[in-house]
């Protein structure tokens, strides 16, 4: 039931506890008042000086006018407290917090590939590599300065080094003894790193400082299209993959890491966040006590073993070959990387591959990118 008579296109509504728009929205009183753009209730910054526990239980309105110029004033019961907006910034809605995923396979993926010297000297390209990042997840550099340490500090040309107890950066040397080539050929299935940290770091960075053996390439995984297809052909067992948690852990002489989260976590919305998945730190489940925790977990394990045998598949695996001066970088919540077994048994096995590894976080990647494109567009 409306309580009062149209007013210049407004209608307030008491009993609903909301004001109709011309175009028919619904604008609820203390979604309204809490947005209030004056001086008083919203600092020069954009950040909100209203306090909304100071908002009165029976906030009501008492007038509400919207002018020729579609401005919105309205007096409230608070204090008399009146509120001037622009119809159009009531519409606005908030901007994205990611940029939508494209999935991908090895057929059609297009990697982010940008030359280190572009990427310093020009912003436009630091721009396009890091918006390929964002959106597919991973980015290749080629041409970084062969040095020590230097992965960390392409992490800062866009973000912030997340020091772990690995350290600031972290070296991964594989060397190949022809006298024991049992243990210079070994691949490494595709993971994502650190699933015992919380939060996980965001992104992961790998430099290429020498590479003489043959063979061993580096490939990558879309984890988000690795779990849409789980999704689409077990439903039930892709529920209790992005519902039941699992562990994981690291311990060594002076670390103990521990954390517990589903293999898939979903957003609100149902789309993925995140994918955790290594095997070699995951933690055993519980023993089902009965015959319903028996089926889930026998469930799980038919969605989880589907989703390491998608991670083989050549068609979902981009290949690439780290050279001397190559760097990529992961989204570590979405892009597993792993490597193929080296050369084995053939003089060209022998010989040092040498790669440095640093973590760091998305947020810095997206602000960023974001200020590049601010910039771009003259805004603000
Ligand atoms: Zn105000």
């Amino acid at each position: 039931m409306l309580s009062s008579d149209p007013i210049a296109g407004v209608t307030i509504d008491v009993a609903r506890r909301r004001l109709v728009l011309p175009d028919g929205t619904r604008a609820p009183f203390t979604w309204l008042r809490d947005r209030c753009p004056c001086g008083e209730c919203r600092h020069a910054s954009g950040q909100r000086l209203y306090d909304p526990a100071t908002m009165p239980p029976d906030l009501n309105i008492l007038d509400a006018v919207l002018d020729a110029s579609d401005h919105l004033t309205v007096t409230w019961s608070e204090n008399n407290h009146r509120s001037t907006y622009r119809l159009e910034s009531l519409r606005a809605a908030p901007a994205p917090a990611r940029t939508a995923p494209t999935l991908w396979d090895a057929a059609t993926v297009v990697a982010p590939v940008a030359q280190y010297d572009d990427i310093t000297r020009h912003p436009a390209a630091m721009a396009e590599w890091l918006a390929g990042i964002d959106r597919l997840g991973f980015g290749m550099l080629r041409r970084v300065p062969v040095a020590d340490g230097e992965v960390a500090r392409v992490a800062e040309l866009f973000g912030h080094v997340r020091v772990t107890n690995y350290g600031r950066f972290f070296d991964v040397r594989s060397i190949a003894e022809p006298s024991n080539l049992a243990n210079t050929s070994l691949g490494l299935a595709a993971h994502t790193d650190n699933p015992y940290r919380d939060p996980v770091p965001s992104l992961q960075l790998l430099h290429c400082l020498q590479s003489s053996i043959s063979g061993g390439e580096n490939l990558l995984v879309d984890g988000f299209q690795v779990a849409a297809e789980v999704r689409a052909a077990l439903p039930a067992g892709f529920a209790l993959l992005s519902s039941r948690p699992v562990s994981f852990a690291y311990l060594d002489d002076t670390t103990e890491l521990r954390a517990s989260a589903p293999l898939v976590e979903l957003l609100p919305d149902g789309s993925v966040r995140a994918v955790r998945c290594n095997s070699r730190s995951m933690q055993p489940s519980a023993l089902p006590h009965d015959d319903l925790q028996a089926d889930d977990l026998t469930a799980w394990y038919d969605a989880y073993l589907l989703f390491t045998r998608l991670l083989t598949e050549p068609r979902l695996q981009y290949r690439l070959r780290l050279d001397p001066g190559d760097l990529f970088i992961v989204d570590n919540r979405r892009v597993l990387h792993g490597r193929t077994a080296f050369a084995a048994s053939t003089a060209a096995s022998v010989g040092t591959r040498h790669l440095q590894g640093c973590y760091a976080d998305i947020d810095g990647l997206r602000s960023t990118h974001a200020v590049l494109g601010r910039a771009r567009d003259g805004e603000r």
